[in-house]
């Protein structure tokens, strides 16, 4: 499960994010919708410590850390809360210098002290269902900007974190690769993974979250059902920013 509790964040003089206060119950899917700005991907990289909040409390799971000015965590606190989660972006991010397979087996064999032998069985696995068992030895400049988003949500599970982050996780793909990362996300939210992602694909949050919350300006403006908000949404943000995408 996930439980934030006042959750402040500022860049400078610059607030971010201005008190967010959020549950999500294990094997739900959260979905992060708002006007650029707003502070999706600052609360999502608050999660897990890209971004260390000013002032609050996270909890992830077993593991809740709180935070405040000026005090720093120790490391072995921040770890303790990253390897929580697993996190996909944007971009894809892997290790270009490997191929599709260690890609996988690359934290599980230096994190987790895992054979390199299980880190390959479990490697292959997650290749399998994502799609792309054919893939295990093929580079990332050999793969689709879609296959290589795939192999980095089978690198994000591969240590079995209680919740995976998306920040926008088709975002840079041609249209016509959208589709098959969609459906390993929905895939993953009908097998009960507890999952965040920030999309400005209405349609996909509307289908794949059992609850959505709507930024504006570091607040959370609206939350609910997602045919609560985008059916009846109640605060006059949450018309306006629905009704501009109509
Ligand atoms: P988008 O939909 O455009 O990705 P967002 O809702 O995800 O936007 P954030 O990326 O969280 O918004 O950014 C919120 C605000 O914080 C923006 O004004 C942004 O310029 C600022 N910001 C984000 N990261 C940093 C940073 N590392 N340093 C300074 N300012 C930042």
């Amino acid at each position: 499960m996930i439980k934030l509790q006042g959750l402040h964040k500022a860049y400078g003089k610059h607030q971010v994010l201005k008190g967010i206060d959020l549950e999500l119950p294990k094997g739900k899917v959260l979905a992060i919708i708002g006007p650029s700005g707003s502070g999706k991907t600052t609360l999502l990289r608050c999660l897990n410590l890209l971004e260390v909040p000013d002032k609050g409390a996270v909890q992830l799971g077993s593991v809740s850390l709180s935070f405040q000015e000026g005090v720093k965590l120790p490391f072995k606190d921040v770890l303790s809360l990253r390897k929580q989660s697993g996190m996909v972006f944007q971009s894809f991010n892997l290790f270009p210098h490997m191929t599709a397979l260690e890609n996988i087996v690359e934290a599980q064999v230096t994190v987790q002290k895992k054979s390199k032998h299980a880190a390959q069985l479990r490697a292959r696995s997650l290749l399998e269902k994502v799609g792309l068992a054919d893939k295990a030895d093929s580079y990332p400049n050999r793969l689709s900007g879609g296959q290589q988003q795939r192999v980095a949500i089978a690198r994000a599970m591969a240590l079995e974190p209680e919740v995976l982050l998306f920040d926008e996780p088709t975002s840079a793909l041609d249209p016509e690769l959208v589709e098959e990362v969609l459906k390993v996300i929905k895939q993953l939210a009908a097998e009960g993974m507890t999952m965040v992602i920030v999309t400005h694909l209405m349609r996909f949050a509307a289908e794949v979250a059992d609850h959505v919350i709507l930024m504006d300006d570091g607040h959370i403006v609206e939350e609910g059902a997602p045919q609560e908000v985008f059916r009846q949404p109640k605060s006059s943000r949450a018309v306006q920013f629905l009704s501009r995408l109509a």
